[in-house]
């Protein structure tokens, strides 16, 4: 497994520094900005070796092309994405081996076409998800269908129950108050509130989640809970009887919390 340490950017996004013990290389997710992560690298004495993007919004790649020309370092990401500063091109189940790590490539689109997620099976899973799963969230459908999310959500639903969750944004503490709006009675959500509220009043952040702390938690993931298909029901003042259907009616209804 990879020691996985975030490096903060912008307001509220974590590029995360993947590493492994006795090595001096290292690979960033999704580099926003390349100036924190050339800090990173000084006050490590890291050496960059591979950038992973997980899709092509700026704030996931505005550093990518500075970083890939002062370090020569690898550039992994979609084959449909429209940022051009992607060397090595992949598509759905795609594997790579970094650091010698072997992460598989799974197509995840709806926050954007181009989204792909890097999961590294091992005896402690970890899944970096960029904006598609979020701790108690999942991304806008900026580009994609609600289909096509569900079917990303059924993806990470069949991950193991300890996979670290490595998403790129700080919105826990939103999104959680979004699923306590769905949920207002289950006692997981409540004490993920807690939780995350103690971990940022002390400046932590609240990731990485895991599968099983999300398919507690989080709304998006648990379209087959009686409660929440009511709830998402009740937004949409009609009946729904797909799962598809009450995904979409609760990213419709967090689209406007
Ligand atoms: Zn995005």
């Amino acid at each position: 497994m990879f020691n996985v340490t975030p490096i903060p950017a912008f307001n509220d996004n974590y590029i995360w520094a993947l590493t492994v013990p006795n090595s001096q290389a290292v690979a960033v997710v999704d580099p926003g900005d390349a100036d924190v992560v050339n800090r990173y690298l000084k006050d490590n004495n890291l050496q960059l070796t591979a950038i992973l993007v997980t899709h092509h919004h700026d704030d996931h790649t505005g550093g990518v092309n500075q970083l890939h020309l002062e370090h020569a370092a690898e550039v992994y990401g979609p084959a449909n994405s429209p940022f051009e500063g992607i060397s090595h091109k992949l598509v759905n189940d795609d594997q790579i081996e970094l650091m010698g790590q072997l992460l598989t490539i799974h197509a995840v689109p709806g926050h954007t076409l181009d989204h792909i997620s890097y999961y590294l099976a091992n005896t402690t899973p970890q899944l970096f998800c960029g904006d598609t799963l979020f701790l108690a969230g999942c991304g806008r459908l900026f580009e994609g269908s609600p289909e096509q999310m569900h079917e990303a959500m059924e993806y990470f639903k069949s991950l193991p129950d300890t996979t670290e969750v490595y998403c790129t944004h700080e919105y826990s503490l939103a999104n959680l108050a979004f699923a306590a709006a769905v949920e207002p009675t289950n006692p997981q959500i409540t004490a993920a509130i807690e939780r995350c509220t103690q971990q940022r009043e002390a400046g932590l952040p609240t990731l990485p989640s895991t599968i099983a702390t999300e398919k507690q938690i989080n709304p998006f993931l648990r379209y087959n809970e009686t409660t929440v298909k009511q709830s998402a029901e009740q937004f949409a003042h009609s009946p729904l009887s797909s799962e598809i259907a009450i995904f979409a009616s609760l990213r419709q209804w967090k689209n406007q919390f």
